[in-house]
Order: structure tokens, then C-alpha cells, then sequence
């Protein structure tokens, strides 16, 4: 039986590439699949970074309980299936989830074996820096982030385990002492 983990962070921390290095690093482990209604961005491909459902199809795996558990952001729909989950890890893979806060604590409550951890950034105002650095997005919606953040490390407290980003190197010798 392969091990389940979660692993969260506010957009901007930079868990994308944390993981990324891990995974390099580590084969034996594999980034689970979600299901999304979202259109694929250039360059993804279905199955490999999402599984792109239709809302009909997506709304028929709800009515179903296929999902072990799913969030709604900005309009499009993200979910888990139970037995994608169940498979890989009796394939004996270990499986990672990157996944939202809500969704994360979600996951503990129906696999309380699955280890949660959270990717803090170093501090509020390099993360700030780091979002304007980006010259992506505007003050206001900068500032509607921040605010996010704050509430989601408010909420990283219900994690197993937080990790601070304050190098990539750092953050995946950090997340192997976990997760090796
Ligand atoms: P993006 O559209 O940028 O790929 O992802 C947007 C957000 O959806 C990210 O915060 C990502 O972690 C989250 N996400 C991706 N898959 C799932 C999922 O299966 N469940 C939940 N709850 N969130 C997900």
C-alpha cells in the first residue's frame, strides 16, 4: 500500500516547484490527477495534468459520491475521485495531492492516515514582493491575496506539517525528512 500526502499552500509560495524538485528526486511517488472543468492551458494535456470534464460529466460524478472530495474557485470545479486515489495506492504508490486548504482537510477527515503539509512562505511581506514581482495583478487584487494568505496560515495550524519555502533546496530536504 502506497502512502497518501496533501500538500497545500497559497498561490505565489511556490509549492508548484517544490514539488517539482521532489518528484525529480523521487519517483517512487506520483502527483495524483484531479478532475477540473477548467480549459486546459497551452501545453496540458488530459490525464497527465488534469482530467478536463465537462460541468455536466463533473456534475454527474458528485450525484455519483465519485469524488472524495471537490471545491469550487472562480467558477470551474476541482475534484479527487475515490477510486483514481484507491488505485494508485494499491498499485503501492506513494501519492501526492496538491490541492487547496478546504480540500486538504477534507481528505484527513475521510483518510485519516493521509498526511497533510502545508508550504509557507518565508514571511507575509516576501511573499508580497514576490506577488508584485510578478507585475501579473492589480493593488487591489494583490491586497484581496494577502488576505487570503493570511487566513490560510491561520488554517495551516489543522496541518501535520508545515514547511517554510524560504529556499527550493530547503523546502524538498524538508519535505524528504517527512516524507521519506
Ligand atoms: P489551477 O487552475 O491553477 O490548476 O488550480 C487552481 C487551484 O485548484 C489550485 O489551488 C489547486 O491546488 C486546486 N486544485 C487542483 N486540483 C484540485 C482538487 O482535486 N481538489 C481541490 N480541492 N483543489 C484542487
Amino acid at each position: 500500500m502506497g502512502k497518501l500526502f496533501v500538500i497545500s499552500g497559497s498561490s505565489g509560495v511556490g509549492k508548484g516547484t517544490v514539488i517539482k524538485e521532489f518528484l525529480q528526486r523521487h519517483p517512487e511517488f506520483k502527483l495524483s490527477v484531479s478532475c477540473t472543468t477548467r480549459s486546459p492551458r497551452e501545453g496540458e494535456v488530459h490525464g497527465i495534468n488534469y482530467f478536463f470534464l465537462s460541468k455536466d460529466e463533473f456534475k454527474s460524478c458528485i450525484d455519483n459520491n465519485e469524488f472524495l472530495e471537490w471545491a469550487e474557485f472562480s467558477g470551474n470545479m476541482y475534484g479527487t475521485q475515490k477510486d483514481y486515489v484507491k488505485t494508485k495506492l494499491a498499485e503501492g504508490k506513494n501519492l501526492i495531492l496538491e490541492i487547496d486548504t478546504q480540500g486538504a482537510l477534507n481528505v484527513k477527515k475521510i483518510m485519516p492516515d493521509a498526511q497533510l503539509i502545508f508550504i509557507l512562505p518565508p514571511s507575509l511581506e516576501e511573499l508580497e514582493a514576490r506577488l508584485r514581482g510578478r507585475h501579473t495583478e492589480t493593488e487591489e487584487a494583490i491586497k484581496k491575496r494577502l488576505q487570503t494568505v493570511k487566513s490560510e496560515m491561520e488554517n495551516s495550524k489543522h496541518f501535520d506539517f508545515q514547511i517554510v519555502n524560504d529556499s527550493i533546496e530547503n523546502a524538498v530536504v524538508n519535505l524528504e525528512k517527512v516524507m521519506l
